[in-house]
């Protein structure tokens, strides 16, 4: 008996243990796919030391995982000549979770208790899924580093587990013996093991054996002839490396012998597993160098708005010996990184012109992530191509368009492309600004996000036409027949304008007519020409600045309201009522695109001007009566 040391788990694992050992997942064959990804892993390291020349611990000895039964005792081992682990790093590794998928997997067992059983083998919760089938398992290991001693770790997954120093000479790597429950022992089965491992693990570079024979038979799939591998075994490839249950949306298989040599393939997924905010650090490609695992998820192969895609990349122009810090400024990775963007992006461009429910899917799941390509200047004619807006031409706010629909169904003189942003369609489609494109039934693009109206104003045109927030379009441009101005008598209206400076002060910049609206009697613009309000509030927002920018209100001439204060200004003589309403006019346009004014002098003038027409009301009411 062993007389270690005793450790608890870390109360996280507890937690994970216990929902695993109490799990009545069906699926519990996952368990081998974790102990092999596991053993893959760690050979994976070893020979990575070993092509960076240093020291380790049996440099002969052939890298492979060999599994053997053994019936009487209903054990199960698992050995491989990895990396292997020293007492602490047991401690450390066996004993907490350290894995962001797994913290990810315990939050969404959390809130969605009866789901545990379904997403235990989407997510691979690791080493402690051997607690699924074990009532107890020994691990020994042996560190590549020749100074380490060998060491024994041994739980049964309830409370803790019991580590010690080995007395036997072991080689390099690590055994797992797994003692099986007995309502597991057909795990035995050699056929069975087969063919556990021909479904989860074919595609591990590493030779598996079962009792001695030789079972994955798939080398580096992305090396083979494209013409030689069918639909299924890239799709069967997506699987294995993503866990994925369901195909890919699509694929590509890229193999490139100039300027650099590299093969790569890569998966778009159906669904997005993205969390936005952790996103930067979850995406990326596995980079190898000559069938050499050099790093998982390398992210300088691809740029960060492609960063949905899965999949690897293998070049024999890298040296084995790059080391993960220089990986940034390589020339090689530069190269391959802007060939995958330039197919990647034409793939697309495929799938856009081909498959439009497809490429639908595609823009539903990953456009939140594809729309960060905006910054992309050299691709920038391409990404344009690849972008979808919601707009007032469409039946709902489900339906997307491309520019290049939007720009065939221009008006014939229209040179620019019109947009405006707001939160939902419902409250765009009530914007004032919106008026007179409706009228003249020119198209608008609805943009519901911040990063939207950012994009726009980065690439600025396409084709030619260049884009312009509907606020700041010139409206003799968008009407259709240009009202006569002449025979107007114009001095009432300038009148009311000059009292409106007057009463607003530094408020607003100017304050001018417009004919940009049909109905609503004023709204304010922003000066510059370029920005929407919309944004302008938007980047307020993200600088934590609540202050009311100064901008231009303009009045709407054909409105009886301002043609009737007009009148009532020229006529009389400067009065708080006429102030009262100016106020309240600015006020409202404030509130229309978003900005709260002081709401408690709102109020109160509010019920003042509603007291004089409750009065003037009830006057009329009695005097005609
Ligand atoms: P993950 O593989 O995602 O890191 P696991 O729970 O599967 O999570 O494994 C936890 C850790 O235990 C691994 O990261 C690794 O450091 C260590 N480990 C597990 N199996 C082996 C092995 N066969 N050889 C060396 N280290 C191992
Ligand atoms: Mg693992």
């Amino acid at each position: 008996m062993l007389k270690g040391e005793i450790f608890e788990f870390q109360a996280e694992t507890k937690k994970l243990l216990d929902i695993i050992i109490n799990s009545i997942y069906t699926n519990k064959e996952i368990f081998l796919r974790e102990l092999i990804s596991n053993a893959s892993d760690a050979l994976d390291k070893v020979r990575f030391k070993l092509t960076q020349g240093e020291d380790v611990y049996q440099k002969e000895l052939p890298l492979e995982i060999r599994i053997t039964t053994d019936d009487k005792n209903k054990m199960l081992i698992v050995k491989d000549t990895g990396i292997g682990m020293t007492k602490e790093e047991i401690i450390s590794n066996l004993g907490t979770i350290a894995k962001s998928g797994t913290e990810e997997f315990l939050k969404q067992v959390s809130s969605e208790k009866d789901q545990a059983q379904d997403i235990i083998g989407k997510f691979g919760v690791g080493f402690y899924s051997v607690f699924m089938v074990a009532k107890e398992v020994e691990v020994k290991s042996r560190s590549y580093d020749p100074k380490a001693k060998p060491v024994i770790w041994k739980s049964d997954g309830m409370g803790g587990f019991e580590v010690q120093d080995l007395d036997e000479d072991l080689s390099r790597g690590t055994e797992i013996r797994v003692y099986l429950k007995d309502d597991s022992t057909y795990f035995l089965g050699k056929e069975k093991l087969k063919s556990i491992i021909k479904t989860h693990s074919n595609f591990i570079t590493f030779p598996i054996y079962v009792d001695g024979e030789k079972v994955n038979t798939i080398p580096a799939l992305w090396k083979e002839p494209k013409f030689k591998i069918k639909k299924e075994q890239y799709n069967e490839f997506y699987k294995f490396l993503t866990h994925d249950p369901e195909d890919p949306l699509d694929y590509l298989h890229i193999s490139v012998d100039a300027p650099v040599q590299f093969s790569s393939i890569v998966f778009i997924p159906k669904k997005s597993t993205v969390v936005f905010e952790t996103y930067t650090d979850n995406y990326g490609l596995d980079l190898y160098v000559n069938r050499v695992l050099i790093q998982k998820k390398n992210k300088e192969l691809i740029p960060n708005y492609l960063g949905f895609l899965k999949g690897v990349v293998d070049s024999s122009d890298l040296p084995l010996n790059l080391s993960r810090e220089t990986i940034q400024e390589n020339r090689v990775i530069q190269k391959i990184n802007s060939t995958i963007t330039k197919q990647v992006l034409k793939k697309l461009e495929d799938i856009a012109q081909n498959d439009k429910d497809k490429y639908n899917i595609f823009w539903k799941e990953h456009g939140k992530i594809f729309k960060l390509g905006y910054t992309d200047f050299q691709n920038r004619e391409q990404f344009s191509k690849l972008i979808r807006f919601n707009s007032s031409r469409v039946e709902d706010e489900n339906e997307v368009i491309s520019l290049d629909e939007y720009i065939s169904n221009m008006k014939e003189d229209q040179d620019e492309i019109y947009y405006i942003s707001g939160n939902d369609r419902k409250s765009i489609e009530n914007s004032p600004y919106l008026e007179p494109f409706k009228e003249a039934e020119i198209e608008v693009l609805y943009l519901y996000e911040p990063i939207d109206e950012f994009i726009l104003q980065a690439i600025s045109e396409y084709k030619g036409k260049k884009f312009k927030p509907v606020e700041h379009a010139d409206i003799n441009k968008i009407k259709k027949e240009k009202k006569e101005e002449q025979g107007k008598d114009l001095t009432e209206i300038q009148n009311l304008i000059k009292l409106m400076k007057d009463v607003l002060k530094d408020k607003v910049i100017d304050v001018r007519t417009t004919n940009r609206l049909t109905q609503t009697p004023v709204c304010l613009v922003s000066p510059d020409g370029k920005l929407s309000s919309q944004m302008q509030k938007i980047i307020q927002l993200i600088n934590k600045d609540t202050s009311i920018p100064k901008q231009i209100l303009e009045i709407n001439p054909e409105s009886e309201l301002i043609k009737d204060l007009s009148k009532i200004v020229s006529n009389g003589p400067k009065d708080d009522f006429i102030e009262e309403i100016i106020n309240h006019l600015y006020d409202t346009a404030l509130i229309q695109n978003g900005y709260l004014p002081d709401v408690n002098e709102l109020a109160k003038r509010s019920y003042n001007i509603l007291d004089k027409a409750g009065k003037w009301y009830l006057k009329k009411l009695t005097s005609t009566s």
